[in-house]
Parts: structure tokens; sequence; C-alpha cells
């Protein structure tokens, strides 16, 4: 697909539309693979992950409720908290694995139910099929984030989701040098509302950003069945090493969390490592790590020596020595 770069077009009567912001051919050719990666029918290419929460978060009104899961990307939780609390919609963090939990906090105004499976930081599992059936008959909308755990492994619309959450920073694009968001889903009404709210607030990823992105979708398989068997290998060594108090590795994609032990210094076995990166993002063919306690604005508390491995597509040998090394 050729990148266009015009943000206008000539046009052949006054009755088309021609402006970039609404209709860009790049980014509905991105918008179309992005919906065939999920199995769905629609398919919001947006500048960021958090524009892309931003826009389906905007769908509800003043007195509405949303019920999110108690472990969720800190973005997406001050967007909650001190973005759309001001607009007059009420959230809730409970544990969605537990059903009465999630009978006793749905309102007569929740509308919609929204986790990340995986989760961010806690690499938690929750289970889409699950919620999807006790929801479903309540008309309450189900958006799943799907940014760790990738279409490579789960399709949640496929599971009873009504709408899937990605940010393409992540596993998608996959080198680290691009920002983007998408909204996949199948229910046309819902798409509409979307790419009104979308178009009129300018929440929309420039063309060159769609090129690197559709770029990066060709090697999506590729890059994250190699990172999740090499983060296999690395949790493997993690669980086995006596300085490791706790590790977590939920078998899809390439994260793996772990906490060392309390007498060690967090900052010491960063400095230490030479292959892994200390950076904030994840899902990248570089491996990288996240020492939240030093490097984010915490809601809650989080174990002080947790951090969150991103593991690459590079020689698993040579990253167990990284870890083995700074763990000495
Ligand atoms: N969703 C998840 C699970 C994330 O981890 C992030 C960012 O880290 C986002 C959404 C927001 O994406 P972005 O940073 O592209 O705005």
């Amino acid at each position: 697909m050729p990148v266009f770069l015009s943000t206008t077009f000539v046009q052949d009567s006054p009755n088309q539309l021609g402006y970039s912001r609404v209709d860009d051919p790049t980014r509905l050719a991105l918008e179309k693979e992005l919906a065939d990666l999920e199995n769905a029918k629609h398919g919001l290419a947006f500048s960021s992950g958090s524009s892309a929460v931003t826009c389906l978060l905007m769908t509800l009104s003043k007195g509405d409720h949303i019920l999110c899961h108690r472990d969720i990307y800190e973005g997406t939780q001050r967007i909650l908290e001190r973005v759309l609390n001001k607009f007059g919609v009420g959230s809730d963090l409970v544990d969605l694995n537990n059903a009465e939990e999630i009978k006793k906090a749905i309102r007569p105004s929740t509308r919609m139910i929204f986790f990340e499976n995986i989760t961010n930081p806690g690499l938690e599992i929750v289970d889409v099929i699950k919620i999807s059936k006790l929801i479903k008959r309540k008309g309450i909308l189900i958006a799943v984030d799907n940014t760790i755990c990738t279409p490579v492994f789960q399709n949640p619309i496929t599971m009873g989701a009504d709408i899937v959450v990605h940010s393409l920073t992540k596993f998608i694009s996959g080198s680290h040098d691009v920002l983007g968001g998408a909204l996949m889903t199948n229910d046309k009404s819902l798409f509409d509302k979307l790419k009104f709210i979308q178009q009129t607030l300018g929440l929309v990823m420039s063309p060159f950003d769609c090129h690197l992105v559709s770029r990066g979708i060709k090697t999506l398989d590729l890059r994250v069945k190699a990172q999740t068997t090499n983060a296999r290998k690395v949790f493997k060594l993690l669980k086995a090493n006596k300085k490791v108090v706790k590790a977590n590795f939920p078998g899809v994609s390439g994260i793996v969390s772990f906490v060392i032990d309390k007498n060690l210094d967090a900052r010491r076995f960063l400095k230490k490592l030479r292959v892994i990166k200390i950076a904030q993002s994840f899902g990248g063919v570089e491996s990288t790590i996240l020492h939240p306690n030093s490097m984010m604005t915490l809601t809650k508390p989080v174990d002080l020596n947790f951090f969150r491995l991103s593991v690459g597509i590079s020689d698993p040998g040579e990253l167990i020595k990284d870890l083995k090394d700074a763990l000495k």
C-alpha cells in the first residue's frame, strides 16, 4: 500500500469527502488489516493505545458506570479516574475472575466491562469466555485489551467480547518506533459511534505510522512465537535462581515478571544488565526491563523488587547469561 501523505484530496464533486482526519486511504487499508487480525468486521487506527481507549470510553454518557479488572494499565486507570470522572462517568475496579464480586459491583447504570487479558503489569489471566457468559444478556458491552496476549494467541471477539482494544505501540508494530492504537468490533452501530468520535476529536494515526504498523504486522506471528519460546527459557532460569523469590509467565507472548530477593538492590541489578535494556515500553524485538517502583507513577503499591521483562528475539542464551550475571 503506498503512503498517501496528502491531507486533502481533489474531489470530483463538492459532496465527496476529501480530508484525511475523516478518511485516509493509508489508514483505511491498515484498518482493514487490523480488523482481519482480530476476526472482526470493522477496525479503527488511532494515534496511540491511549487515544483508542479514550475513544471507546467517550461512548459513555454522564451517569454511566464502567467495571474494570483490579489489575489494569496505569494509564487507562488515569483516564478513568482523572479524566472521565470529570464528565460524570463512574468506574470501579474489582476482581473480574470472581463472579460474586462482579454480581455485587454491577449497577443498573453499568454499561461496560473493560479488562486486559493478559493484564499489565500483573500478567493475570482474566477469563473472557466466563465473563461474557455471565454478562451477555444484561446488555453490558464487553471490551478486552488484547495488547499483551496479541491476536497470535487469542481473538477475544470469538470468545464473546464485543470490542477489542490494542496498543499497537507494543507487539503489533514490534520495533519500538511507532505509537498507535486500535479498536476492532463486529458491531456496526458501535463502530459508527466510535468512528464519529474518532473523526470529530481527530484521534487518528498518521499515514506514515500506518505504514510502519502494517510492516510490523507482516512479521507479527514469527516475532511473537520466537519471543514466547525465549520467554519460556528465561522464565525457567528465573524460577530456578535462588535470588528470585517469585516469577510469573502466563505462557503466551514474551512477557515475564519476577521479584528478586529484598536484600538485593533493584537499581544495582538493573545497572549490571548488558543485553537487556532499561525501558518503559514492551513488545519489541529488543529485550526491555521495567522496574515500576522507580520508573512509573504508581496508583497502587507494587513489590519493591518487582520487574516486568519483555523478552525479545535475540539468542536466549545471551539473555539468560545477562540475567545470571546481574543476579550474582
Ligand atoms: N493498554 C495496555 C495494556 C498498555 O500496556 C498500554 C501502554 O503501555 C496502553 C494500553 C496504552 O498504549 P499507548 O502507550 O500506545 O498509548
